[in-house]
């Protein structure tokens, strides 16, 4: 293994950037880790215990639990992908304290993936969240701040809900994605924003293939 790469993958909710990222990971055969499921999955606990999000104890109990009972199952559960646990999320990931807890798991993962056996000349990982290329891997190799219009994620956000069966409407996703934006970008510690050596994707005008692309290009540029 000659390479070791680091992918840090930012964005608000509905850019593509968990597409883009899992898309990449299978391409280049990196790890690939979504750190909103483990955010999320600190919500879920809050919300499952009768708590608020909002209230920091009830948060960092929960990011503790999650960081010591953390498996696959817990981050790839279903129940994790409601807007009611989104918008929860934004609360209780606003906390400092919640967010040192959970630090530790992701750069093991950055710097340590899961083994992946493969014969290409390089292994390495991709995290993709908010703040990946600011704090979690400021010395990443490449950063993506993969964004787009406001309306156009909410129209992609309306029509992935429908395609699962669940009702929801434009006005409604696009006032409840302004609002999750807003507590993500305003709060003090780690809020969205691109790193300053990051790369602006905005998919505004792309299709997830077209975006996809134009990522594939920039990390193969990375890996010679
Ligand atoms: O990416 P996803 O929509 O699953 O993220 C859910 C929420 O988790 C975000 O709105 C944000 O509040 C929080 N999050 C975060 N830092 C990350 C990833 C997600 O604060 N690295």
């Amino acid at each position: 293994m000659s390479q070791f790469i680091t992918i840090a993958i930012d964005g608000p909710s509905a850019s593509g950037k968990g597409t883009i990222a899992r898309r990449l990971a299978l391409q280049f055969h990196l790890s690939h880790m979504d750190t909103g499921a483990l955010y999320r999955a600190v919500a879920k606990h809050i919300l499952d215990q009768g708590r608020s999000p909002d209230d920091k104890q009830a948060a960092i109990a929960a990011a503790t639990f999650v960081r010591d009972n953390l498996s696959w199952e817990m981050l790839e559960d279903e129940a994790l992908r409601n807007d009611t646990v989104a918008d929860a999320t934004s609360r209780s990931s606003k906390f400092p304290e919640v967010r040192d807890v959970l630090l530790d798991i992701q750069h093991l993962y950055a710097t340590r993936p899961p083994h992946k056996p493969h014969l290409r000349p390089w292994a390495g990982s991709i995290l993709d969240g908010r703040d990946i290329g600011t704090i979690v891997c400021p010395t990443a190799d490449v950063k993506f701040f993969v964004t787009a219009s406001a309306e156009i994620r909410a129209d992609r956000r309306t029509k992935e809900l429908n395609a699962r069966g669940i009702e929801a409407d434009y006005a409604t996703v696009l006032q409840e994605m302004k609002d999750r934006d807003a507590r993500d970008s305003n709060r003090s510690a780690a809020p969205l924003k691109p790193a300053d050596d990051a790369i602006i994707l905005d998919t505004t005008e792309m299709d997830a293939d077209q975006a996809f692309e134009k990522a594939c290009q920039i990390v193969r540029e990375k890996l010679v």
